[in-house]
């Protein structure tokens, strides 16, 4: 153990092993704090928890929306080993106005429900002035080899758990205890010194004062709209869960690179922005992060005291989720969104749901399968189309609509004009996207990207999903070709006439991956019920 004397000085700080006294049972529970008056603030606070040794993540490039590796890490290694010896390093710091004379602390170790795996107890007994913080650091073996290594299948174990109990009464007690999840997707934030003092002045969500506590708010209102959003594709909910793993406080002359005041980024050694990532770039008052500025100090107490729903949502940027209310024919006329701005979180709907609290069913499953992975792609979850799509209209009367015109345009590009056959049905012409073998422009020789080749490409990309002919054509990661419009004629209606007997559909790319992860991977039927009869009559020429 290292003692600093400032926190930046302890950010830069490299850190040293403890030597820990391992206790596998009697360990007493959290803290407790005597009922006393406290003359001036005292407060020891657990930041935050970080692993070491880090592993880079891939870095993600979109020339013309082809995602293509442009940088990977030594051997892909993302993961520690099995066996690896790594060190959880957790921050504790003085964020009170009185001196400690040090405290006792315990991590637990949790496999699963029940009680711990193992627990492990220690000191620190310097003294830690007003604004000092300490390393206390634990050792574990990444897996066990005869554990099978580990299970992805949820991230919500096992988890750390870091206890302290100060020396002297604690008046805030909520940040004595921190959680940390090894497999979880770990967030670094960046904040300028400013904003970070602002912080620090002033009563969070949690009672304490402490840009990190708050931090850690909005990080535990993530993780749980992880377990809320359930649905028969995700029945047990998200099953990741993300850390503050690291707080970077710099002058704000430095904020001048795709971020002001504040940012976050998926960490792991690799610290870089990424335009198709969103950055959460707050406040904005003014073009600066001046604490002098009124609208800066608006724009924070009006996240202080609660989740703030728009840094949720960016966060959800950077585990690769995609803006989804550019998924729709109306934009942002979702039904039942979710946090992202669209898709839909039925039946998480009605009277007193919220939108930020949940993720739609597509993000849901997105997220789920991105478990195994740290690689960072954006949106390539939409790669996942069946192999052939057809839609079946239904009349009004309940039979299948024969013989009607449909013209289908993808945004506002009309791309087919069918006829439904005796069932209702058309199929959708697949549109084929570019690939080495059939351009091999997209695969090498192209002027400025000496990252282009076929294997930086990687169709399917590194987390497993495949772009194909869809009727999509190119899947634009972004989401801004994800409808496909469906202009519909009654049977021995003209197309010259702007007549009534005609409806218009859309469907939009997310239904179309949620038929593929229920299974239907070859061949999906989407079924529209319209307004219109079987059998119209002919409108009357004009
Ligand atoms: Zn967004």
């Amino acid at each position: 153990m290292r003692r600093e004397h400032s926190l930046k000085a302890l950010l830069a700080a490299s850190f040293l092993l403890l030597s820990c006294l391992t206790l596998l049972v009697g360990i007493e529970g959290g803290p407790s704090t005597p009922a006393q008056a406290f003359a001036k603030p005292s407060d020891l606070d657990v930041t935050y928890v970080e692993r070491e040794p880090r592993y880079p993540v891939y870095i993600i490039d979109y020339d013309e929306g082809v995602p293509y590796v442009a940088a990977s890490p030594e051997n892909g290694k993302t993961w520690p080993d099995v066996g690896e010896a790594v060190t959880f390093n957790a921050h504790v710091v003085n964020k009170g106005e009185v001196a400690f004379s040090g405290f006792t602390y315990t991590w637990r170790f949790y496999a699963g429900d029940g009680p711990p795996l193992w627990e492990s107890t220690g000191q620190y007994a310097g003294v830690m002035d007003p604004g000092d913080g300490v390393l206390v650091s634990q050792g574990w073996n990444w897996y066990e080899a005869s554990a099978g290594g580990p299970d992805h299948r949820t991230h919500r174990y096992p988890k750390l758990v870091l206890t302290i109990i100060p020396n002297e009464p604690d008046e805030r007690t909520a940040n004595n205890v921190r959680e940390y999840y090894p497999l979880g997707k770990d967030i670094a934030f960046f904040v300028a010194q400013d904003l970070y003092d602002a912080f620090n002045a002033r009563a969070n969500a949690t009672g304490t004062y402490s840009y990190e506590d708050w931090v850690q708010y909005q990080i535990k209102a993530m993780n749980e709209a992880f377990d809320r959003s359930t649905y028969p594709l995700a029945p047990d909910g998200v099953r990741e869960r993300v850390n503050l793993e690291a707080v970077y406080v710099v002058p704000a002359a430095s904020a001048a690179n795709n971020w002001r005041c504040a940012g976050a980024y998926i960490s792991d050694g690799i610290f870089r922005a990424n335009t198709y990532r969103g950055t959460w770039d707050q406040p904005r008052s003014g073009g600066n992060c001046n604490m002098g500025d009124a609208g800066n100090v608006d724009w924070l107490n009006s996240v202080i005291r609660s989740v703030d729903d728009g840094l949720v949502h960016e966060l959800s940027h950077q585990l690769g989720l995609i803006d989804a209310y550019n998924l729709h024919a109306g934009r942002w006329d979702w039904p039942c969104p979710g946090i992202m701005g669209g898709g839909d979180r039925s039946p998480h709907c009605g009277a007193g749901t919220d939108p930020s609290d949940y993720y739609s069913s597509q993000d849901a499953v997105a997220l789920n399968l991105e478990l195994p992975y740290r690689a960072r792609y954006y949106g390539e979850y939409l790669f996942d189309i069946p192999r052939s799509m057809e839609v079946r209209f239904i009349a009004r009367d309940g039979r299948p609509l024969r013989n009607a015109y449909v013209e289908i345009y993808l945004e506002d590009k009309l791309t087919q004009r069918v006829l439904t056959d005796a069932n209702g049905k058309i199929a959708l012409l697949n549109r084929p996207v570019p690939s080495c073998a059939s351009d091999d422009q997209w695969c090498d020789g192209r002027a400025g990207r000496p990252e282009a080749n076929p294997g930086q490409w990687r169709n399917p990309t590194l987390t497993g999903h495949s772009q194909r002919d869809s009727p999509f054509g190119q899947i634009d990661v972004i989401g801004r070709n994800g409808v496909l419009r469906f202009k519909v004629r009654a049977p021995n209606g003209k197309w010259e006439s702007d007549s009534i007997l005609e409806d218009r559909l859309a469907l939009d790319i997310s239904e179309a991956n949620l038929a593929y992860w229920q299974g239907n991977r070859d061949s999906a039927t989407f079924v529209f019920d319209t307004s219109l009869a079987d059998s119209e009559p002919a409108p009357e020429p004009p």
